[in-house]
């Protein structure tokens, strides 16, 4: 977990950008909670909250302290948009949707005293991205956050059951060009030098010839940086050679599966490739570039030989990194009407949704098997012997990296 923290400690993007569709004349202040406390003695006008599900019933109680104050709340973000009823309950204000559009109506409103309860977009997952404003990352500048997050685009073509951020973005996949992507790293790197950069996209790169442009001008910058994507990218030499020629550290890929009947219950697409996975993963390793392999275990054909099927392969495949989860019935996802329909939902507070606990009941296994299924499946990703294998392949890989100037 401390691995995990430290990989993804990074700024919430969302309230970076609602901070820049803020009027100049506003005094904004950036509080992330993990790393300060919060000043509930502040004499705010509003206190906006981005929460993502497992942090919901913590954005009610912050909300609650402030709105006894008198003092404005608003709640935005994934999970006010997939359940903006149930979050007009405990705030004043809710911003389902992308910001762009509500943030600065609701803020108009706010300024003639006339606001609603709820500010829905009219057609969700449309916007154009391109109008999207560069990040107020000078917000931040006293963190010490090891990535700083930069998103290049919106949605993903994937649709696998258990996303609900495909759904809510919309199937269509939207871009920034890449004159703004590049002044938004131009942006960063003033403010916080070669800091790492996390393209925080679902799945960066769907635009294959755009994304190659994009990386022919990031060469020159000289940074280092982490992305989210598909396995797609391993068909592409010349893509994995800008990625890794433009300082890419590492990728994380949703694999989900490596058995055949869970992984179809999830994605066509994805089952369409399972048997080329190991080559794929092993490509794209080659050229100096970390995997991360995202796995779901306790899907409805997993079982113990499932779990030692895994642990193998991920040995083999030498990865960088992992993460393992518990499939998890996201609201706004498919996977959850299924799990309810079907009587399987684990009825658990929000707080539980955090990927590693159980939420259905599975279907080969029980709750807590698949609980420690998991775990083993760290346990022995993260064996002495296992970390030390990986760590001569990743040595002997980097040294044969061509990176021009790129530090690794
Ligand atoms: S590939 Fe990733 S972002 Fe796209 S639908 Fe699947 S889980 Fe969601």
């Amino acid at each position: 977990m401390k691995n995990i923290r430290n990989l993804w400690n990074s700024p919430n993007l969302g309230m970076l950008t609602v901070a820049a569709l803020t009027p100049s004349e506003w005094d904004i202040e950036y509080i992330d909670e993990h790393l300060r406390d919060i000043d509930f003695n502040q004499k705010y006008d509003i206190v906006g909250l981005s929460c993502m599900t497992q942090q919901i019933e913590r954005g009610y109680e912050i909300a609650n302290k402030f709105k006894e104050k008198g003092i404005t709340t608003v709640i935005g973000g994934i999970h006010a948009t997939v359940r903006p009823e149930e979050v007009a309950q405990y705030v004043d204000v809710v911003i389902a949707g992308e910001a762009e559009l509500t943030w600065p109506t609701f803020l108009e409103d706010w300024g003639n005293g006339t606001y609603k309860k709820i500010y829905k977009e009219l057609h969700p997952g449309m916007l154009d991205i391109s109008t999207s404003p560069i990040p107020r990352y000078d917000l931040i500048k006293d963190y010490n956050y090891s990535t700083i997050t930069i998103n290049t685009s919106r949605g993903c073509p994937h649709d696998c059951s258990f996303c609900a951020a495909s759904r809510v973005y919309g199937p269509v996949y939207r871009r920034k060009n890449n004159e703004q992507i590049i002044s938004e790293i131009m942006r960063i790197k003033e403010l916080f030098g070669n800091s790492y950069i996390l393209f925080g996209d679902d799945n960066i790169f769907v635009s294959r010839d755009e994304s190659k442009d994009l990386l022919r001008e990031i060469k020159k910058l000289n940074v280092r940086w982490v992305a989210q994507t598909d396995i797609s990218i391993s068909d592409d030499d010349e893509l994995l050679k800008l990625m890794a020629e433009s300082g890419c550290q590492w990728v994380v890929i949703g694999l989900e599966s490596i058995a055949r009947k869970s992984l179809e219950g999830i994605n066509k697409w994805k089952t369409d490739r399972l048997d080329s996975y190991r080559d794929s993963i092993d490509k794209v390793q080659s050229y100096g570039i970390g995997v991360m392999g995202a796995f779901v275990f306790g899907l409805d054909y997993d079982d113990y030989s499932v779990m030692e099927d895994t642990i193998k392969f991920i040995a083999d495949c030498n990865f960088y990194g992992i993460h393992v989860t518990s499939p998890t019935p996201f609201p706004g996802s498919r996977y959850r009407n299924v799990m309810q329909e079907s009587g399987r939902l684990i009825d658990l507070p929000w707080s539980y949704y955090t990927h590693w606990d159980v939420l259905i009941k599975p279907n080969l296994l029980t709750p807590n098997e698949v609980q420690n299924c998991i775990y083993k499946i760290y346990r022995a990703f993260v064996d002495e012997k296992e970390a030390n294998k990986r760590f001569a392949n990743f040595i002997h890989k980097f040294r044969k990296r061509d990176v021009g100037n790129v530090q690794c």
